[in-house]
């Protein structure tokens, strides 16, 4: 893929193939997400409360997660802002959006702890 985005103050980081291209993949994520949570949340609801392991809690804990970051991206897709850091407004290179489609950080500002 050759995104070559300009930096430009206010342009956006996709054009509109990209931005539709991203909203697949996000959408997908966000399917086969809801879908792991909910087998999850049912398996839970199943197993008497002293069954259940810790680590159930935290799976269930980080598709919550990820779904929330997931819909925020789509958020950020609609309203053009999507692929710009949050912590420094640079654009996220296409590279690093493609392996994590929903982060919200370039490398620097994710390596500085921005969270
Ligand atoms: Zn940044």
């Amino acid at each position: 893929m050759t995104t070559n985005v300009d930096d430009g103050a206010g342009a956006r980081a996709l054009d509109d193939a990209a931005a539709r291209e991203v909203r697949r993949r996000l959408e997908e994520e966000q399917r086969s997400r809801a879908a792991q949570l909910a087998v999850l949340e049912k398996a839970v609801e199943q197993t008497p409360l002293e069954q259940v392991e810790a680590s159930d809690y935290t799976r269930m804990d980080n598709l919550r997660h990820s779904l929330a970051e997931i819909d925020d991206a789509l958020r950020r897709l609609e309203e053009g802002t999507y692929g710009r850091c949050e912590g420094c407004g640079q654009t996220i290179p296409a590279g690093r959006l493609e392996i994590l489609p929903y982060v919200r950080y370039c490398v620097r500002c994710q390596g500085r702890g921005t969270r």
